[in-house]
């Protein structure tokens, strides 16, 4: 199976090569013309305000919509979720839309601008989430999982085909959220 992982900016390199360590193959999509076969989509953390303004100048956010809202499943992460939300509170942009959640960037402030927390992720138990000038998810349409809370602000959701993560479980040496999303691939 072939995984397209959005590489136009951050921290895109962690998620391939966990993805290749369990086998899958990996595209990195730095331009319009990678966005092709694809079986899963990655969008990595990084600054969603720079990533999405990437995407527009490459002409890359009207193809990848399709595809998600095609079905293709997706793995997002802090940047990437921000870049799926309909809506951002303390931001007028949004990006693809596609999940219906509304969420918060830099939502913890500055002083716990990064932080550890172990906790559940949907049936994965115990999981060390790393949080980087993270976002939380402030509400969720009623049809969305949460997969993940801590201190009461969801952190984790998916719906239909997406899953949306405000931590970073590509920093980890526990892939086991990695090989959850490639099982959720036919
Ligand atoms: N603070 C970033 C943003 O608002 C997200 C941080 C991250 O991806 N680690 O886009």
């Amino acid at each position: 199976m072939r995984i397209g992982i959005l590489a136009v900016q951050g921290a895109f390199e962690e998620h391939q090569s966990v993805l290749q360590s369990l086998g899958a193959e990996t595209i990195l999509l730095r331009q319009k013309s990678d966005i092709k076969d694809l079986d899963g989509l990655v969008l990595p953390g990084g600054e969603s305000t720079v990533q999405g303004k990437l995407l527009q100048d490459l002409d890359m956010l009207k193809p990848l919509k399709d595809l998600i809202n095609n079905g293709i499943p997706v793995l997002a992460t802090c940047a990437g979720l921000i870049l799926l939300a309909e809506k951002i509170s303390n931001d007028d942009n949004t990006w693809f839309g596609t999940l219906p959640v509304l969420v918060k960037r830099n939502a913890y402030g500055r002083q716990l601008g990064s932080f550890y927390h172990k906790g559940d992720v949907g049936n994965i138990s115990d999981f060390n989430m790393t949080f980087i000038r993270a976002p939380y998810i402030v509400s969720a349409s009623d049809n969305t999982r949460v997969l993940a809370t801590v201190n009461n602000h969801i952190v984790g959701v998916q719906y239909k085909n997406q899953i949306g993560l405000a931590f970073h479980p590509e920093l980890e040496k526990d892939k086991r959220i990695h090989r959850y999303f490639l099982s959720t691939i036919k």
